[in-house]
């Protein structure tokens, strides 16, 4: 069933210890459409400005990804520069510029307002609602978030929640969002704002879901290759929604093996910068991984 995701497309300057790359394709909706794409048709929407190097469209495209949504406007792409510290858990972003991503008001087209997956990266809660707004039609909204749009727009985050089936978010992000030191709380506590479930990624510590019915969490493929975390969030979302499209349902054992999904998938990305990881990846290599996971939780 095909997916529709609607978030940022990105030029990311990334510095870690040992390396600094500059101007490379990054972007919330990027890595998650390209994950994603590894599972069931993905429809990108966004905004670009006349900066934007044509092969990124290129690369999108060669992967089957729809980027009829994408558009091109005057002005400058939004561009994000973060760096990793020694042990690439932390990262501080050095700077953010929304660019044409602050303008950012899509109008879906007839065909993209009937998906019935949708997913809302990383953007503004209010353009996130406007999206939603767009789509009555949607089975599972799945939103994702970080930090400056929970402490910039509280009160559209707070719709936000009531309106959504799922949100996916980092520690660090649930922990602000709810006041709860302990990831446990904070996970009910995002719930009883308002999704039917909740996803909380922690790096390479895996994730925890949380339902009214289930908590679990799943660990993270353990990969010693780790050149750039950058978009791991994404491609986790991407793997676990296109899974979840690509099923066509999303009951719970579904969403249990949509969560490993999202693991696996991220666990490329970071094996690289940008989408180097996860380009040379087949969906072979995909289900590989998963082979050795499973056998990696079975006792
Ligand atoms: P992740 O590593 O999964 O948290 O995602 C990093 C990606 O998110 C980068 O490619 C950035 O371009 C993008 N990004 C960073 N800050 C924002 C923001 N405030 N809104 C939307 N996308 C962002």
């Amino acid at each position: 069933m095909p997916l529709v995701v609607v978030g940022s497309v990105a030029l990311d300057s990334v510095e870690t210890p040992t390396e600094t790359r500059e101007n490379l394709l990054g972007g919330s909706a990027v890595f998650f459409s390209y994950a994603a794409s590894y599972f069931t048709p993905t429809w990108l929407v966004s905004v670009v400005g006349d900066d934007w190097p044509p092969e990124h469209t290129e690369l999108l495209d060669a992967r089957g990804i729809d980027t009829s949504g994408l558009k091109k406007v005057p002005g400058k792409t939004f561009s994000w520069r973060g760096r990793y510290y020694d042990d690439m858990n932390h990262r501080e972003t050095l700077e953010v510029n929304l660019n044409v991503f602050e303008d950012f008001d899509p109008t879906l087209a007839e065909a993209h307002c009937r998906c019935k997956y949708l997913f809302l990266a990383n953007g503004p809660p209010a353009v996130q609602l406007r999206v939603l707004d767009q789509c009555p039609g949607a089975q599972l909204a799945v939103a994702d978030t970080m930090d400056l749009w929970i402490k910039s727009s509280r009160d559209e985050m707070t719709e936000l929640l009531r309106r959504i089936d799922g949100l996916v978010l980092n520690d660090s992000e649930a922990k602000l969002l709810t006041g709860e030191e302990n990831l446990v709380r904070a996970g009910h506590a995002t719930c009883a704002l308002g999704p039917r479930f909740v996803v909380i990624k922690k790096g390479e510590h895996g994730a925890m879901f949380f339902s009214r019915h289930e908590t679990y969490v799943l660990p993270a493929y353990p990969t010693p290759n780790v050149l750039d975390p950058t978009g791991a969030g994404d491609s986790f979302g991407g793997g676990m929604m296109g899974y979840l499209a690509e099923q066509g349902n999303f009951e719970p054992k579904t969403l249990k093996k949509a969560l490993a999904y999202g693991m696996l998938t991220a666990s490329f990305t970071v094996e690289g910068f940008s989408l180097d990881g996860l380009k040379k990846v087949r969906r072979e290599d995909i289900e590989q991984r998963m082979d050795e996971y499973r056998k990696m939780l079975a006792f």
